[in-house]
C-alpha cells in the first residue's frame, strides 16, 4: 500500500511500508477497532486497512485515515 506515516514510537511518526492484512490479522483488527463507532459490527470491513512492516511493530490503521487503527495482540 505504499508509505505512509505510522504513529508508533517505534516507527516515530517517520514513512513506513504498510500491506493488506492477513485474514489471521483482519480478524484481530476488528477486535483492535472496536472502539470506533464507525468501526463496529458490518461496518468493520478488513480491506479498508494495512499494517505497518517494520520489523517489532504491529500498528493496523485505515488506508484512508492513518489515526484510526491501533496494534495487534503479541503474537502477530
Ligand atoms: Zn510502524
Amino acid at each position: 500500500m505504499g508509505d505512509v506515516r505510522c504513529p508508533n514510537a517505534t516507527c516515530k511518526g517517520a514513512l513506513r511500508y504498510f500491506r493488506d492484512l492477513r485474514e489471521d490479522e483482519a480478524a484481530a483488527t476488528r477486535g483492535v477497532v472496536s472502539g470506533y463507532p464507525g468501526e463496529r459490527d458490518e461496518k468493520f470491513r478488513p480491506s479498508a486497512y494495512h499494517r505497518c512492516t517494520t520489523p517489532g511493530c504491529r500498528r493496523v490503521q485505515r488506508k484512508d485515515n492513518w489515526q484510526v487503527g491501533g496494534n495487534l495482540p503479541e503474537g502477530f
